[in-house]
């Protein structure tokens, strides 16, 4: 089959469903599709009917509610079609109902408080913005069906609930700023998403043989292997054959559920590499990325691989990321975010423009913490990805725009892209983009769209949009209550661009964003520079971020305070899996392989002088001191990392817990980890219990 045949295939479509549905059905999903509202129970009875006869065709036997609860990725139960017909004979069924709600028993998954275990009840509801896919895995076929996932009463339990919300207030919001400018067609304005996921490979065999990757993802331990990413070969370098082969079954998996999986390609860091799908609807981008996260670690074992999607799987080489390329277009095709040619001339252009620096500006530190999570800490601010301050880059064009207008009041030229002549006769003139690109900044504009790029590799994009679509669309509301009131338009319009671009500008910088001289510049503007996840999560119930959520009904006081505590509690839990894996791994790996280490360095000097009396035995008698100077610091590391851990299980305060493994647990493992890296430095290959850097990444 081509791509064209296998595209989408294993979709629930649009089109599918006009082939389908009988028309008044079809036409009532296809309206509400467009502008919102509630499917009649007679229309969902006829949509699941047809939707199990799709599936059953395509050997579907279950169905699911598939839903992202707040442990960041997906969740499903699967339910068969079967139903009893009587007489021992079985009838497939799935009705409207069961289309539209599930219940699953929601005790187990976080709340943070929201929801006590006695009132376990949870729903699920079909979102019918995004379509039902079938995932094809061991376990069968299945219809998976997108959903939203509420308390019994009402409060989300999920990440897509307020991603939607987010959607509808930014439409509505954008929808009277378009308005202003004498659009009455467009009804709707969307926020459409790429996000690039970067990801590891390793092999399963040896991935198998670390207790670190199995338990928590990433190495807690590891010396840098003798070649890291310095040659920068890896990056776009040719694909090896056996990644070339999982990506190609990757692709196809994807294509049929109607991922667009578009780009690959290798990445900076040896054994990293990236895919990027072509954007689309939010919602959409969202659960598809959840499906590209758990299709990559499915297909990798299909091959005897498995995929790291963790923030950063290995110390001294670059981590992974996600960035999160986001737009927003009306109903009618037209990008707010496209400067045009002449962007000075674009009123509307440098409105939302000003806009986005205000909303940037007024909630970075809200920006920052939906980029939190407990894998980004040790890859924000590492010289290798953005550094954990927010800031704006908009290039040459759009800075100098920026510029004339804080000046001037308003801009009279823009600067255009110049030819590029590569003085090679055969070459052809290039027309070069208005702005070059810059790596180093967190939220960067990129011709047509901006790029958030401090999301980590593991966590779902739906919380960073949630947090771009609500500020933006705050602060198109402010703009449209001003201007919408004001007597001379233009002139109102002018000064109020003017005078967000005045009051935030601030929040530009096209510098380096690695370097030192930004963290000082950066705090001498007043720019938060919140460098960890237990630092960030307050901003979740500032009482700005309370006030913005609760105007447009995304999220409530209690809904975020119970967000700040599952954030506190799984910061907590992961940090305590990590040092518990430490513990074991130094107790029942490392520290016995050095001990038989030390015997053997012994028994060589005792034997070679017996044999010899007069041979040096100096070297050995080094090794044999260093390592037992090491091996004494790491047992104290592992004892100290050890009692911290179980001063933890005698607290009760979230906040205080996070806060106490931020500063004491890691500080902990940090040390235990230097002792037994400089170890495996001096250990016997043969003795070091456990595939090093350079097999895990290296050979592959
Ligand atoms: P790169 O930034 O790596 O050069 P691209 O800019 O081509 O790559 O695209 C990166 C991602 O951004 C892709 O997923 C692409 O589909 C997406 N993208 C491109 N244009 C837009 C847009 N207008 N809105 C949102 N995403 C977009
Ligand atoms: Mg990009």
């Amino acid at each position: 089959m081509g791509i064209a045949e296998i595209f989408g295939s294993n979709v629930f479509s649009e089109s599918v469903m006009r082939q389908r549905l009988p028309e008044r059905e079809y036409q009532e999903v296809k309206t509400l599709l467009q502008s919102g509202g509630q499917l009649s129970m007679h229309t969902a009875d006829v949509v699941a009917r047809a939707m199990m006869e799709w599936a059953v065709e395509k050997g579907a036997t279950h169905y699911t509610h598939w839903f992202q609860p707040l442990t960041g990725i997906t969740a499903e139960k699967h339910d068969s079609f079967l139903a009893n017909a009587g007489e021992g004979r079985a009838i497939l069924k799935l009705t409207g109902k069961q289309l539209i709600m599930g219940e699953p028993d929601a005790s187990s998954f976080p709340t943070g408080g929201l929801r006590s275990t006695h009132y376990a009840r949870g729903y699920t509801a079909w979102d019918i913005t995004s379509p039902a896919f079938i995932k094809e895995i061991s376990a069968g076929t299945i219809l998976c069906i997108p959903s939203v996932f509420v308390s019994y009463t009402g409060e989300s339990l999920d990440n897509k609930t307020p991603l939607l919300h987010s959607m509808e207030a930014l439409s509505e919001q954008a929808i009277r700023i378009v308005r202003l400018f004498g659009d009455d067609k467009a009804v709707k304005v969307t926020p459409y998403v790429g996000p690039e996921q970067e990801y590891f490979i390793v092999d399963k065999s040896r991935y198998l043989q670390r207790r670190d990757l199995i338990y928590t993802g990433r190495t807690l331990f590891g010396a840098p292997a003798p070649k890291g990413q310095e040659l920068e070969d890896q990056y776009f370098g040719v694909i090896r054959e056996r990644i070339g082969a999982f990506m190609h079954d990757l692709n196809v998996e994807l294509w049929k559920m109607g991922i667009t999986a578009t780009t690959q390609h290798n990445e900076v860091a040896p054994a990293q590499h990236e895919l990027a799908p072509i954007y689309c609807t939010c919602n959409q981008a969202v659960d598809q990325n959840q499906l590209t996260m758990e299709t990559m670690k499915r297909v990798a074992t299909q091959h005897g691989l498995v995929c790291l999607l963790h923030e950063k799987p290995f110390a001294g080489v670059n981590g992974s990321g996600k960035h999160n390329n986001w737009s927003i277009s009306t109903d009618t095709g037209e990008n707010l975010l496209d400067p045009g040619d002449a962007p000075n001339e674009n009123p509307r252009f440098l409105l939302v423009l000003s806009c986005i620096m205000k909303a940037v500006d007024d909630y970075a530190a809200l920006l920052r913490q939906s980029a939190a999570n407990v894998g980004n800490d040790n890859r924000l601010g590492a010289d290798e990805a953005p550094p954990a301050i927010i800031s704006i880059f908009l290039g040459n064009q759009l800075d100098d725009l920026v510029d004339q207008i804080c000046t001037k009041g308003s801009a009279s030229a823009s600067i255009t892209g110049e030819k590029l002549v590569t003085g090679v006769s055969t070459i052809p003139v290039l027309q070069k983009d208005a702005t070059d690109r810059n790596r180093t900044s967190p939220f960067a504009f990129t011709g047509n769209k901006f790029e958030f790029r401090m999301v980590g590799s593991s966590d779902s994009i739906a919380n960073a949009n949630t947090v771009l679509n609500t500020i933006v669309a705050d602060a198109f509301a402010q703009a449209a209550d001003e201007l919408e009131r004001a007597d001379d338009f233009e002139r109102a319009l002018n000064e109020l661009i003017a005078r967000n671009m005045r009051e935030h500008k601030r929040i530009i910088f096209n510098g380096d964003g690695y370097s030192q001289a930004w963290v000082e510049e950066a705090a001498k503007r007043g720019l938060p520079n919140l460098r960890s996840m237990v630092d960030a999560i307050p901003a979740l119930t500032a009482p700005e971020t309370v006030r913005l959520f609760e105007t447009y009904g995304i999220f409530t006081r209690a809904e975020l305070e119970s967000r700040a505590e599952v954030m506190y509690e799984t910061y907590t839990k992961t940090t305590a899996i990590e040092a518990r894996t430490m513990i074991h791994m130094a107790g029942k790996h490392f520290i016995p392989a050095v001990v038989r280490f030390i015997t053997r360095m012994a028994d060589s000097v005792n034997k070679t002088r017996s044999a010899c009396p007069e041979a040096d035995t100096s070297v050995q008698q080094e090794l044999l001191t260093s390592a037992s100077t090491l091996l004494r610091q790491a047992s104290d590391a592992n004892k100290d990392l050890a009692a911290a851990v179980e001063q933890l299980s005698g607290m009760e305060n979230g906040c205080q817990m996070a806060h106490f493994c931020h500063d004491t647990v890691v500080h902990h493992m940090a040390r235990l980890r230097a002792a037994v890296d400089s170890l495996e430095m001096i250990v016997d290959k043969d003795l070091w219990p456990v595939p090093t850097y350079g097999d895990l990444v290296f050979e592959v």
